[in-house]
C-alpha cells in the first residue's frame, strides 16, 4: 500500500491570537494530527530552568525537537506554539502567523487571567510583530503567511484556506 505524503504546518503567533482554536478545528476537518508544544512540554517535563520574571518554566528546546522528530518526519502534523525559531527549518512546508488587533488581543488575554507586565508584554509582542519577524528570519519568506484572527469569520476563512492548501499540496506531492 502506498502511504500518502502529507504536509507539516506550523501555527504560530503571540499568545491569545487563536492558534489552538484554529489548530484543533483544522485537525478535525483534515485528519492531520494536532500537536500543542506547550502541552507536550508539560506532559514530558521538557523544561530547562524557570523564568522568575514571567513565573513560568523555560522550554527545553532541544528536547522538544528530539521528542517531535519522528512525527515530523512522518508528516501530516499541525504544530502550535508561540515561538518558531528553534524548530528545524526543514520540518515545515508552510508557516502561518496569526494576527489579532491590539484591543481584541488585550481583552482575550485579560479574560485568560493575564495582568500587569505579562499582559502588557504580550500585547506589545503583537504590536511589534515579534513572532512574524522571528518567522521570516527562521523560514523562507515565501512559506510564511500572516492570517487575520479577529472574529469567527476570520476563523472560518482561515480553516477553508488552509484545508484547500493541504488538498493542493497532497495532489502535487503524491
Ligand atoms: P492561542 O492558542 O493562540 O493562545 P486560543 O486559541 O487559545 O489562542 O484563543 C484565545 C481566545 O481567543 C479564546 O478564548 C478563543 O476562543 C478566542 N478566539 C480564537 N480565535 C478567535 C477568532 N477567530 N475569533 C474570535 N475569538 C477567537
Ligand atoms: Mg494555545
Amino acid at each position: 500500500m502506498k502511504i500518502m505524503k502529507r504536509p507539516n504546518i506550523l501555527l504560530t503567533g503571540t499568545p491569545g491570537v487563536g492558534k489552538t482554536t484554529l489548530g484543533k478545528e483544522l485537525a478535525q476537518r483534515t485528519g492531520l494530527t494536532y500537536i500543542n508544544v506547550g502541552d507536550l512540554a508539560k506532559e514530558g517535563q521538557l523544561f530547562d530552568g524557570y523564568d522568575e520574571e514571567y513565573q513560568c518554566p523555560i522550554l527545553d528546546e532541544d528536547r522538544v525537537v528530539d521528542e517531535l522528530e519522528d512525527q515530523m518526519t512522518e508528516g501530516g502534523m499541525i504544530v502550535d506554539y508561540h515561538g518558531c525559531d528553534f524548530f528545524p527549518e526543514r520540518w515545515f512546508h508552510i508557516v502561518f502567523v496569526l494576527r489579532t488587533d491590539n484591543t481584541n488581543l488585550y481583552n482575550r488575554l485579560e479574560s485568560r487571567g493575564y495582568t500587569g507586565k505579562k499582559l502588557q508584554d504580550n500585547v506589545q509582542c503583537e504590536i511589534f510583530q515579534t513572532i512574524y519577524e522571528e518567522a521570516v528570519e527562521a523560514y523562507k519568506e515565501e512559506i510564511v503567511h500572516q492570517l487575520p484572527s479577529n472574529d469567527p469569520d476570520d476563523l472560518e476563512r482561515n480553516l477553508e484556506q488552509i484545508a484547500q492548501w493541504i488538498e493542493q499540496w497532497m495532489k502535487d506531492n503524491n
